[in-house]
């Protein structure tokens, strides 16, 4: 067996990738051994020599590893991609989400065991995003590992996120193997059908975290008077159409966004419906001006975008949800529902309940918590990595 070059840790630091947590930060190496390159994959000992790990090393980067193995005997080679990867897509299968004209995430990084690459799969294309120095090194080994597994038409690239720098690594994206396709692809989600641009779109081009809240969406709206804020290309408002909804009104400050949602509403044979509206404006002055016409409804969505990019803005972040569902609380009919997300990472289960709890009181309100939400299935978490689980949600029954 080859030597790896090896990091030694400080005393202690490997408790918690003991536990499964895959990253090691530079304050918690003692020194470096053999003068690794980025992306190679070197021996994690304690300080006083005992194995912990085979890591990928990212020495550009503060989070210097990110952990491969913690069996001694596993090699990292073409092999262990090619099994982590079928794992993931066996995990799809299971719960049902590799309908082809479907779509899902594939491979969710840190939950897969594969610390910094994202795959979601839109019908039969791939868009992966590699957002690590030790991914990037396995980058053409990656590609054909999900080309024999899945074989799409095209694989999109799309390594645009801002840690990249961080990592030394400059942005790449474009069609990478197989077919150009035309960016906008046709997927069916929980009976919905959606155009994604996987090219313009946010994130890999849809937001798929929300695929089973949207689901559930649906099964709620029935004859109801839905507000979805922060509607982006109306996810929710489709679903909420489908489920027999009288009203829905989407708002978001984006023009684009909302086209793209009012061809969805067509996509569903839901176009041309004077029931269903789309506003674009700034969330809280709509809220606002909502509330000074009398306005109630019986569902109302808040899915805003990251308010805490980082533990430092957590603050102000919750101040902001806070202040979002005492804006929305006063839209909700007595007995309605109001389904209440964040996705920064940051910011805790504990700690969003107590921002809602707050904006409840603040209007007067009593609230029911109907149910406790969270990403879709398909975007696993691994155990001793809690930072997986960034998007929690709330369905609240407002008396
Ligand atoms: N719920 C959507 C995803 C929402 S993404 C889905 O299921 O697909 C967040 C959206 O909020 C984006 O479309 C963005 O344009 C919009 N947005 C951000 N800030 C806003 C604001 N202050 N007012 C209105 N829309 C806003």
């Amino acid at each position: 067996m080859p030597l790896n070059p090896k990091l030694v840790l400080k005393g202690g630091k490997e408790k918690h990738i003991r536990h499964g947590h895959p990253w090691i930060f530079a304050s918690a190496i003692e020194r470096v051994e053999d003068s690794p390159q980025p992306g190679w994959t070197a021996d994690v000992v304690t300080y006083d020599g005992r194995w912990v790990a085979k890591v990928g090393y990212s020495p550009k980067s503060q989070l210097r590893a990110r952990v491969w193995t913690l069996n001694e005997g596993e090699e990292v080679d073409a092999a262990f991609f090619e099994r982590r990867i079928r794992s993931a897509i066996g995990v799809r299968e299971k719960i049902g989400r590799m309908d082809p004209q479907g779509a899902c995430r594939v491979i969710n990084a840190e939950g897969d065991r594969l610390p910094g690459l994202v795959v979601d799969r839109f019908a039969d294309v791939l868009v992966v995003q590699i957002n690590s120095s030790p991914m990037e090194y396995w980058r053409e080994t990656i590609l054909n590992a999900l080309e024999a597994a899945l074989s799409p038409r095209g694989i999109y690239e799309r390594s645009d996120s801002d840690n990249r720098g961080k990592e030394g690594l400059d942005k790449r994206v474009g069609w990478v193997r197989g077919e150009a396709v035309d960016a906008d692809i046709e997927i069916t989600e929980f009976g919905a059908v959606f155009g994604v641009d996987v090219v313009q779109g946010h994130k890999t081009g849809f937001y798929l975290d929300q695929a089973e809240n949207r689901a559930l969406v649906r099964e709620w709206s029935s004859d109801a008077r839905v507000l979805n804020c922060f509607s982006y290309t109306g996810g929710f408002s489709v679903q909420a159409a489908l489920g027999g909804a009288k009203e829905v009104v989407s708002v978001d400050s984006s023009q684009p966004a909302l086209d793209l949602s009012a061809a969805n509403f067509a996509r569903n044979s839901l176009g041309e419906d004077e029931r269903f509206t789309h506003w674009c404006s700034d969330v809280f002055k709509a809220l606002d001006s909502l509330r000074d016409e009398g306005r109630v409804f019986d569902l109302v969505i808040l899915d805003p975008p990251k308010f805490a990019s980082a533990g430092a803005h957590v603050e102000r972040a919750l101040h902001a949800y806070r202040k979002l569902a005492r804006a929305g609380i006063p839209l909700v009919a007595p007995g309605g529902v109001m389904l209440t997300f964040s996705c920064s990472g940051a910011v805790t289960p504990e700690a969003f309940q107590k921002s809602v709890t707050l904006a409840l009181s603040d209007n007067h309100r009593r609230g029911r918590i109907l149910k406790r939400l969270a990403a879709a299935t398909d975007h696993v978490t691994d155990f001793g990595f809690g930072e997986g689980a960034y998007l929690k949600g709330l369905a609240i029954e407002i008396e």
